[in-house]
């Protein structure tokens, strides 16, 4: 049986970090963000459903999205922003369940789906397990800012938006502890090892 996992947790909490450490054992992973960007872009019937929402102006003449027109509206709007979201996860579960189907025809023990709101989006009912890479805010914090150039306040703001991260681990199955001093690699190993197990394909 191929598993499918997902990995979550807040701005900065190493999601990325640590998914690149799986693939480096070879575990396929989705990247749930990057492929929202593609499939908006790429999906007709996405795009069709983004103009009836939100109007021409969603799309540039070139047809490339336009992130700061929508920004501004679902900023202002935030029942527009629901709306988008309910076009856009649907989407994206879609796309990742062919994908994790096509790893699944090629052997794969398991799958990780990787998504900053796999538990706000409802993605993580479609998971057989669910990880959360943890870290303290302060950490989080100065690793948002040394990587994007934000200001403190601009950092908070984000985390402000997103799931307490409590509540994400209430949810929990595993968690990866991303605090700077615990070491990674032996956390990765483990649960690659325990989901190798678990699919029964050792
Ligand atoms: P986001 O939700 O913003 O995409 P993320 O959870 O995917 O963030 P990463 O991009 O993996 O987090 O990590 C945030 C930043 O912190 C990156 O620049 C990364 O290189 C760095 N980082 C992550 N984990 C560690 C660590 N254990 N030690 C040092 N730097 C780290």
């Amino acid at each position: 049986m191929t598993l499918r996992v997902g990995i979550t947790g807040g701005i900065g909490s190493g999601k990325t970090t640590v998914c690149a450490m799986f693939e480096i054992l070879g575990v396929p992973v989705y990247y749930a963000d990057d492929r929202a960007r593609a499939l908006i872009v790429e999906n007709e019937n996405l795009r069709a459903g983004i103009t009836e929402l939100l109007g021409e102006e969603a799309y540039h003449p070139d047809g490339s999205y336009n992130r700061t027109f929508v920004a501004s509206v679902v900023f202002a709007q935030p029942e527009k922003l629901a709306a988008l979201n309910a076009l856009v996860h649907p989407a994206v579960e879609t796309d990742s369940l062919s994908w994790h189907e096509a790893m699944k025809a090629a052997g794969h023990a398991y799958t990780i789906k990787e998504a900053a709101l796999m538990i706000e989006s409802g993605a993580y009912h479609f998971l057989d397990y669910l990880v959360v890479v943890t870290a303290p805010e302060e950490v989080r914090v100065q690793r948002v800012i040394q990587r994007d150039g934000l200001s403190e306040n601009e950092v908070y703001a984000r985390i402000k938006r997103q799931m307490p991260e409590a509540e994400k681990l209430v949810l929990a199955d595993f968690t990866i502890v991303n605090d700077g001093t615990k070491a990674l690699t032996p956390q990765v190993w483990a649960l690659h090892r325990r989901f190798t197990a678990l699919s029964g394909t050792s």
